[in-house]
């Protein structure tokens, strides 16, 4: 049994900033980060696209798990906004969480994000633009790391915190239990004390999450989910948009339902990507800062929340329901071109094969009318036809649509302003919190916790 003043549970963004932050300010504390995934360079997904070419359930994946958590591969998008991306600011207001996200985007910065452009919407035409036609784009400042450029930031954070930090990887917390002056972290039969303990175990974690909010009776409420698919098409249609702004976060109210659509995570030059969460397999995507690994297409996904309270709850199990179908129906990711959900037939690897956008992720060929409800698809529909007006070619026929995709956000934990639960000392942050769904929120949190223990 060891004995520290702060444990961390997770090695995400939340996690890492958390650690960073107590490392500045409180380096006589004795810290510990204990993550049940790889160390960074350790991480490997086993699809090699040859030998295996889809997901086989490994039991910790090493997409979402280990050193950087679940975007360490991916991107590296961090806006700064409270627009999107989580509510944090309902807890530490708006100016405190704005000026964490600036803090966060500085030590990245500093740590190999240097050459990195930040893009914003601020001043820009398209503001204008989206008016006039029926569309809203949300006020950020994004700074595109890239793919590479996060592994180098995670890589040389690593390296400084490790002298400081007692790392343990491959280190899956069982439970945590409030004991005397602290709290109990158990792994089987080894347990760990420490005075505060820091738990941001981000999606993967949500499971686990919802027990330990069970046992320690911490209230929790359902959130929302977000479904859609991805859209990819040539980057020439969005290049106007993408060149300016990187990313546009553009939202839709749609005409038949007045159901609001919008983008997320747009990837110019990208590429179309699986993701596994809890063993189900849906779509994301990504690009990379270096011109020589980019594509010829850019993909975004096309989003719409549903929040189920009265008396179904369970806003992730109906999305998880919908992701199950399209997996049992395409074997994974179904990919339909935007003509042949428009005319009513599945796309087929010939017609795919035809077209004039080259698919940058090998989905089935199917029917996306066969997997997302009606309302959904409609919006989704109306959206594309709506984003055509400001980038013309957005609903060509050849327009890849890829689905299922998915974000399911955590049950939120009730927390202070200290983001501290009803237990003194134990804190939950980053997107395990159901506070955050994003790098800057989850890292900001992690600094916002950080300081409040380095001050007590
Ligand atoms: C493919 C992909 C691309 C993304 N791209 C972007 C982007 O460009 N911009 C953006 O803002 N956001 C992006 N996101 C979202 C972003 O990655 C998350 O919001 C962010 O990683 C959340 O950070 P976190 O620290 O809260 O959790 P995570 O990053 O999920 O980290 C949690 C860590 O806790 C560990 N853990 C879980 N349970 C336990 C346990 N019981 N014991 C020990 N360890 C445990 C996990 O292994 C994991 O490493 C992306 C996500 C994905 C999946």
């Amino acid at each position: 049994m060891s004995q520290y003043d702060v444990i961390i549970v997770g090695a995400g963004p939340g996690g890492i900033f958390a650690a960073y932050e107590l490392m500045r300010l409180a380096p006589r504390l004795k810290v510990a980060v204990f993550e049940a995934g790889a160390p960074l360079a350790e991480r490997k997904c086993p699809i090699d696209g040859k030998k295996i070419k889809s997901c086989i359930k490994c039991k910790t994946c090493a997409i979402m798990s280990g050193f950087g958590g679940a975007g360490a591969f991916f991107d590296g998008k961090y806006n700064i906004t409270n627009d999107f991306g989580g509510t944090l600011y309902e807890y530490i207001g708006r100016e405190k969480a704005t000026e964490l996200m600036e803090y966060v985007d500085r030590i990245n910065v500093e740590n190999g994000g240097q050459d990195t452009k930040m893009y914003s919407t601020a001043g820009t035409r398209f503001k204008k633009l989206c008016m006039q036609n029926k569309l809203k784009l949300l006020d950020a400042s994004v700074r595109h790391l890239g793919t590479d450029i996060n592994y180098v930031v995670l890589e040389n954070l690593y390296r400084k915190l490790k002298d400081q930090v007692e790392f343990r990887f491959h280190y899956h917390v069982d439970g945590i239990k409030a004991c005397e002056g602290g709290y109990e972290v158990r792994r089987g039969d080894a347990v760990d004390v420490c005075r505060e303990c820091i738990v941001s175990v981000g999606r993967s974690g949500s499971k686990w999450m919802e027990n330990i909010c069970r046992e320690l009776s911490i209230p929790t409420r359902s959130n929302r989910v977000d479904l859609g698919v991805r859209v990819e098409l040539p980057a020439e249609i969005f290049s106007h948009l993408t060149s300016e702004l990187y990313e546009s976060k553009i939202v839709y109210r749609t005409e038949k339902f007045e159901d609001l659509v919008r983008t997320f995570c747009m990837n110019p030059y990208g590429s179309v990507v699986n993701e596994n969460t809890n063993g189900i397999v849906t779509v994301n995507g990504h690009s990379y800062e270096d011109p020589a690994k980019q594509t010829a297409n850019t993909n975004f996904a096309l989003l719409v929340s549903k929040h189920f309270s009265e008396p179904f709850k369970d806003s992730n199990g109906y999305g998880e329901s919908i992701a199950r179908l399209s997996n049992m129906l395409g074997g994974g990711v179904m990919v339909q071109r935007f003509g042949d959900l428009i005319r009513g037939r599945r796309s087929t690897r010939a017609r795919i094969d035809e077209g004039f956008v080259v698919p940058t992720l090998a989905a089935e060929p199917g029917d996306l009318s066969l997997v997302l409800p009606k309302r959904i698809l409609d919006g989704i529909i109306e959206m594309i036809y709506a984003l055509d007006t400001i980038a013309p070619g957005t609903a060509n026929d050849d327009t890849l649509l890829y689905g299922v995709e998915v974000k399911f956000y955590n049950m939120e934990v009730e927390l202070n302003s200290r983001l501290e639960t009803r237990h003194r000392g134990l804190y939950v942050i980053g997107d395990g919190s159901g506070v955050t769904h994003s790098l800057s929120h989850a890292s900001a949190s992690g600094v916002c916790v950080a300081r409040e223990i380095a001050e007590d």
